[in-house]
């Protein structure tokens, strides 16, 4: 049997282990999912920084590709304004070579030669001399917009180009070139202007940059004003004549790119500027053209840098599409491990919430669900109700955790078709169920338990063969002013369940109530304090005197114990105190300091010439099974000086029905050492003829049961008659205990009995009025 439950034992840890390694497996997968998340953002993290870089190397890169192809462009058109002002200068050269008869057939000939196309397509041509200017071709071009860059140009009297001049209202933009001759009669220098469109298409032939990968190309005045488009995108608004600087603004957050823009084309500068517009990182690029220090265009591009360098981008954007995918997955498996995480979680907490085997709440469920109707109904008084399965650890331990389990899942069936409307039940441990019952009579609630219980106990429902089940519990209920929680209204109808010492209110069941509970409270009080209390002296002792009614003399007393609380001024009666005493071993240890304190008093008594009668003190099971008993109260005896014979210790008779071998030779070796032995409560519990007959006794204290109510009747007189009359055979001493009347006084008189005790004679007193009582000579 024995090996059965190890190997029943050992299959429950199994199964624990198991469920570890579950719990485990599911603590390790996710930390493993934890691991992996980090990992992924760590990567990520990584990838980020690394396309940032990277990006910003290709970012560097195409502005410096956008820069090559403006540069590119300004270099072309550097050319092609000097391949111009070569034309101009070779005029210059040409007509300085010339004979001419006067200065109009000069004039003329400058007309006529200048038209040569070796000479390019000359717009307007002018002559100076002596600071006069002359006007060759009959132009209408405003001359008031041309004076000052021909002014500026004469007083530089360098061969070179002016710039652009350009004239809106005839939509005309041209390029002056200024021609010194030295030595010449008929002029000091040629004012050369060619069509800026000329100039530029020269420019555009020459250029084979790449002008589509950008959002426009344009060719500008210093002033801004676009007077080529080299290229344009379509999404983008950009003509001749339109203010670059203007068109420009829009597309920037930052404006002090325009600005700086500006300041680079007033002085022909080269440069390059990137911001980042809606996402895209996009470029402005410039390059100047000069002459002899002097802008006279500005080339501008305007890129996206997606544009210009596609192959780079392109890496980016796989990149970043594979991250994308990667993420998305990554998302995916996360939001996934986080559902069945969360799922497998609600089902552990529903799993912690049910009891494992038998599927029904567990006791935290129970007391969560309970608190919920509670709360839900108010007005309704409720009973929590413990039921335990009697002997159910002995059960387990014979028959086996399953077996068991078969009863314990047969009971919490009948529980669960018990349940109405707003009720619950729950297993809490160790074959113990809680039910929470409404009702309003305690009549019909006792039905409904009562019934439960009898389904569960019918006959065919044992535990086993030879096992029946028999319930028994406690029960709580609402309709008091304390407001418990659920888990105390569990603990006190455990507690009602528990208090062995009060009868069961209907079947096994016991309600709780407050004087139970009241004296669980004192028992917690009185094991904490009996240490204290001892040292403190609040154990006093009491002497009950005993009357001889046949020589109608005192007999001597009895020594009892009483707890003085000398916060309340009241004494606690050992019926209290002792059952606790005798329970946790501290009754030896009391019953030494009483033997002490009378022999102190006798001792005292002694010494003063007091009136003294001999005394009977009271011993334990526990204090007289102690190996020093006799020892103890031997010497502490003759550490008094108190005379053999004066001593009578009392022995319950429930203890002496326990062993009398044992007994015998206490009593044998008490005698020896000059104590005399009393068998207390005869009568009370298993009383013996084999007591009378087995141990030698000095004397026979009758419980109060044989004088009590029908004392008087003829059988109990002859019951009484014939113990007094055996026990005076075995020359024992009978005492009556709990004489409380006259009439039991005369009848015991007659019967024999030598002694009586009780409060008709006199109450216990405490040692001051028992010393008074022995001087008072009381006869009854
Ligand atoms: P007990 O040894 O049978 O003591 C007699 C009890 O009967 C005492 O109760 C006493 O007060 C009570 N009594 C006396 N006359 C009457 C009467 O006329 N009518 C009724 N109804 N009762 C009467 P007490 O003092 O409460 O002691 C109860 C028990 O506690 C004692 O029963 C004894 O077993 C135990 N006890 C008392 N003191 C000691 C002690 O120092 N050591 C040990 N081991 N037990 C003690
Ligand atoms: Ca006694
Ligand atoms: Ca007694």
């Amino acid at each position: 049997m024995k090996e059965k439950t190890n190997d029943k034992s050992k299959d429950k840890s199994k199964k624990r282990s198991k469920l570890n390694k579950k719990e485990q497996a599911k603590g390790i997968r996710g930390y493993t999912l934890l691991l992996i998340f980090i990992m992924c953002i760590v990567m990520a993290l990584g990838c980020y920084a690394m396309l940032t870089s990277y990006s910003a190397t290709i970012e560097e890169e195409s502005a410096a590709i956008a820069q090559q192809y403006v540069e590119s462009t300004s270099g072309n058109l550097k050319s092609s304004v000097d391949v111009y002002l070569g034309m101009a200068r070779n005029l210059g050269e040409t007509m300085k070579e010339g004979e001419y008869e006067d200065a109009e057939d000069f004039t003329i000939q400058l007309h006529r030669i200048s038209k040569r196309e070796s000479f390019g397509d000359i717009a307007f041509l002018r002559y100076y001399e002596e600071g006069v200017e002359y006007n060759v071709s009959d132009d209408s071009f405003n001359p008031e917009l041309e004076a000052p860059v021909v002014t500026k140009m004469i007083e530089q009297g360098e061969l070179g180009c002016a710039g652009v001049v350009a004239d809106r209202q005839f939509s005309l933009a041209v390029v002056a070139y200024c021609v010194p001759i030295d030595d010449f009669e008929y002029a000091d220098a040629l004012i050369v202007f060619y069509p800026v469109s000329s100039v530029v298409s020269y420019a555009e032939s020459l250029t084979d940059a790449n002008y589509s990968n950008s959002r426009y190309t344009v060719i500008c005045t210093p002033g801004g004003e676009v007077v080529r488009v080299l290229f344009k995108n379509s999404d983008y608004e950009i003509a001749e004549h339109a203010n670059v600087f203007d068109a420009l603004r829009p597309e920037f957050n930052s404006k002090s790119i325009v600005d700086d823009l500006q300041a680079d084309f007033d002085v022909g500068a080269s440069d390059r500027y990137m911001e980042t517009v809606n996402g895209m990182t996009t470029i402005v690029s410039t390059a100047g053209v000069l002459d002899h220090g002097v802008s006279i265009f500005s080339i501008v591009g305007y890129y996206s840098s997606a544009d210009i360098y596609p192959s780079g981008y392109f890496v980016i954007r796989a990149i970043l599409g594979a991250m994308f995918v990667l993420f998305a997955m990554v998302f995916l498996v996360a939001i996934y491990s986080l559902i069945q995480h969360i799922r497998h979680k609600k089902l552990y907490e529903a799993a912690a919430d049910t009891n494992s085997i038998l599927g029904c709440n567990n006791k935290a469920k129970f007391e969560k669900v309970s608190t919920d109707i509670l709360a839900k109904n108010p007005g309704t008084t409720f009973a929590v109700v413990v039921v335990d399965i009697n002997h159910y650890e002995y059960f387990t331990d014979q028959l086996g955790f399953d077996t068991m389990l078969q009863s314990l899942r047969h009971l919490e069936l009948i529980f669960s078709r018990t349940m109405q409307m707003s009720e619950t039940y729950g297993y809490l441990d160790n074959g113990r169920f809680a039910l929470l019952l409404h009702f309003r009579e305690t009549s019909t609630l006792e039905e409904r338990i009562n019934m439960a219980v009898s389904l569960a106990t019918q006959r065919g429902n044992s535990v086993s063969g030879n096992f029946a089940l028999s319930l028994f519990g406690g029960i709580y209920t609402t309709d008091r002013a304390i407001t418990d929680k659920v888990s105390k209204m569990i603990d006190l109808a455990v507690e009602a369940e528990k208090a062995t010492k009060y009868q069961y209110d209907f079947g096994n069941f016991r309600y709780y109530n407050e004087m139970h509970h009241a004296s669980a409270v004192q028992n917690d009080y009185i094991e904490v304090n009996m240490y204290k209390a001892l040292e403190n002296h609040d154990f006093k002792v009491f002497y009950q005197p005993k009357y001889n009614i046949q020589e109608r003399r005192p007999d001597g007393c009895e020594a009892l114990v009483r707890w003085y609380n000398p916060e309340r001024d009241e004494y606690m009666q050992p019926g209290v105190f002792m059952p606790l005493f005798e329970a946790n071993g501290f009754i030896m240890e009391l019953d030494h300091y009483v033997f002490e304190q009378v022999c102190l008093y006798v001792e005292d008594a002694v010494m003063n010439g007091l009136p003294l009668f001999p005394i009977s003190v009271n011993a334990s099971r526990i204090t007289a099974t102690d190996r020093d008993f006799v020892k103890f109260y031997t010497e502490t005896k003759q550490k008094h000086n108190i005379a053999d014979g004066f001593f009578t210790i009392e022995f319950t008779e429930s203890f002496a029905y326990e062993d009398y071998d044992m007994l015998r030779e206490i009593v044998t070796e008490l005698h020896r050492s000059g104590f005399k032995c009393s068998i207390d409560d005869f009568g009370s519990g298993f009383s013996s003829y084999n007591i009378l007959k087995e141990l030698p006794m000095d004397e026979i204290k009758l419980d109060q049961f044989f004088i009590k109510q029908g004392f008087s009747p003829e059988r109990d007189v002859k019951v009484l008659t014939s113990i007094i009359n055996l026990a005076r055979e075995l020359h024992m001493k009978v005492t009556q205990e709990g004489v409380e009347h006259s009439d039991q006084v005369d009848q015991l008189r007659q019967l024999g009995c030598q002694v009586v005790q009780g409060y008709y004679y006199s109450k216990p007193l405490s040692l001051t009025d028992y010393i008074g009582f022995l001087s008072n000579d009381k006869k009854i």
